[in-house]
């Protein structure tokens, strides 16, 4: 029998058609390389759920076959799922930057998992991984240490491009190595996965280095304030320049909130951060400085119920925020995030804070390219094949129909969902059988399936109608009247008796004379009690019969 030919397949388990939980495989024969394992946190309607992070059903399967975990940069969207992944998968060596892998670190011990290999690689070095070669490239993004990848497969290259956005002056002197990616795509790439994320903002993002300008004009501009700035604590590049400006103009610095104190002290370790002996000052001795001479950089910039930006707006913070301060809020709202990133901003200004925010001038800029930017970098890449990742399904429509109008065969690009297995070879790209994909949710210590989120949304619009019944098995008769409870919808006197009349009526034409059918009682009644709501009272409780059987 002829032996089955091995063939390179990609395999989507996350990231596309959504922006969250990156996570891509690439498997030839017995190796299986993953990219990024990320997680999506939760919205209106996953209530209850603390994160959602990929269904790793295909990899637990497939667990033999893994030879490594290569990881783009320390976003949460691609490192947020590791801990649920490495949890029972200690042995697959992870590879990243230093500060990815700082951040990756400190998740896992956060959670109780014994750390992995972790492998931390420079831009420009290339690792073996099972049968890949990987080499990581330098890209600009909003945080450092952010990696493209060339992939070495026996089919060819697939080029990856990360998160990225080309700033031309950043801040780390990270640059990102256009010459080595336009070197690549003169050898060849077969297959290019390209982010897409911001395809659908002409132009180019606005460099970091104009944020730095803003906040110097803000800063100077503003002597006799003490000065509170809320941005991402992974921003290092961002929060290295409020550090420098500060120091220019004589202000101590503090960090608010858990996340910004972990990575500035994370950051000062691996040298990504630098500041003079006197510059940082503990958040607990903020009293001992004028408060004109001070800026606090914190937390919160997105809303978020529990950081210190919302602590302080809300009067729980040891910062007292009062009409001295000048807010900064040096990030845009993530879509989703606007009412509560408004709460936030209309509470500080209540205690009399002036606030700066949104697109009055440039506090804020992308980490991820816009068109012309694409444009460039698929350019130099010249791939035979295209696949649009990171992005919702406008976003890589968009971007497919951009390589193509870049020169590439539109035969030869392809929209991938989650579960898609896609195989490669020069010949063109194969779309085989969907494999086992999608969301797990993660609520505490369990996961939660999607019926246990539908029952958590029907409890929380409609409310919960308890029907007890107590049945003589004996007497072949209800030994107790009807008891009804209901939570978080109103019965009147008159609907409760409608409702035991119901169960009475049901108990009678079920003929319960044995256990036996008590399933089927129970069922009619729901079904009755249903009818009822919906046709007489327009509305949809979970209806819950409870049998005693005495
Ligand atoms: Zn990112
Ligand atoms: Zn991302």
């Amino acid at each position: 029998m002829a032996r089955k030919k091995k063939q390179l397949k990609v395999v989507f388990l996350g990231g596309v058609g959504e922006i969250g939980k990156n996570m891509t495989a690439l498997e030839y024969g017995d190796n299986i390389l993953i990219i990024d394992c990320g997680c999506t946190f939760p919205t209106v309607d996953t209530p209850g759920v603390d994160v959602i992070v990929p269904d790793f059903s295909y990899l637990e399967d497939n667990y033999d076959k893994i030879r490594g975990i290569v990881i783009t940069h320390g976003h949460e969207d691609h490192i947020g799922g590791l801990p649920y992944l490495l949890d029972d998968c200690r042995q697959i060596p992870v590879y990243g930057s230093s500060l990815t892998l700082a951040l990756v670190k400190h998740k896992l011990k956060e959670k109780g998992i014994s750390i992995p290999k972790l492998n931390v690689v420079k831009g420009g070095e290339v690792r073996k991984v099972g049968c890949f070669d990987v080499e990581f490239i330098s890209v600009t993004h909003s945080i450092s240490g952010a990696f493209a990848l060339s992939i070495t497969t026996p089919e060819g290259v697939v080029f990856h491009t990360g998160d990225y956005k080309i700033d031309y002056t950043p801040i780390s002197g990270e640059h990102i190595n256009l010459s080595r990616i336009a070197e690549i795509g003169n050898k060849g790439v077969r297959l290019m996965l390209g982010e897409s994320t911001n395809i659908e903002k002409q132009g180019s993002t606005i460099s970091e280095t104009k944020v730095g300008e803003t906040l110097d004009k803000i800063i100077r501009n503003n002597t006799d304030k003490r000065i509170i700035i809320a941005t991402f604590a992974s921003n290092i590049n961002r929060i290295q320049q409020i550090i420098s400006i500060c120091e220019n103009l004589g202000r101590r610095v503090a960090f608010n909130g858990r996340s910004m104190k972990n990575i500035s002290v994370m950051a000062k370790e691996l040298k990504l951060l630098s500041a003079g002996e006197q510059t940082i000052v503990d958040i607990d001795k903020i009293g001992e400085i004028e408060p004109h001479k001070l800026c606090i950089i914190t937390t919160g910039s997105q809303g978020e119920p529990m950081s210190a930006l919302t602590r302080m707006c809300n009067g729980e913070d040891k910062v007292v925020v009062g009409d001295n301060d000048l807010i900064i809020i040096s990030s845009s709202p993530i879509p989703g995030n606007e009412k509560a990133v408004y709460n936030v901003i209309n509470n500080l200004y209540r205690r009399g804070a002036k606030v700066l925010y949104g697109s009055l001038e440039a506090l804020h800029v992308s980490g991820h390219a816009c068109q012309e930017e694409i444009k460039l970098m698929t350019t130099l890449v010249k791939p035979q094949f295209f696949i649009p990742v990171h992005g919702e399904y406008r976003h890589m429509q968009q971007n497919r129909e951009l390589a193509i109008s870049l020169g590439v065969n539109p035969k030869n690009t392809m929209i991938a969902e989650i579960g898609s297995c896609i195989a490669v070879s020069k010949k063109g790209l194969t779309r085989l059988d969907n494999v086992v994909a999608g969301n797990t949710y993660v609520d505490g210590l369990a996961g939660v399936d999607a019926s246990i989120l539908k029952d958590r949304h029907q409890l929380s619009k409609e409310g919960l109608v308890i029907v007890l019944v107590s049945v003589s098995v004996q007497d072949k008769s209800m030994c107790a009247p009807v008891e009804v409870i209901a939570r978080g919808i109103s019965l009147d006197e008159e609907q409760t008796d409608y409702i035991k009349s119901i169960v009475e009526k049901v108990f009678d034409d079920t003929n319960y004379n044995k256990p036996e059918v008590r399933e089927e009682f129970k069922s009619n009644v729901r079904k009755k009690i249903n009818r009822y709501f919906n046709n007489k009272l327009r509305q949809k409780p979970m209806v819950l019969p409870i049998v005693m059987e005495k």
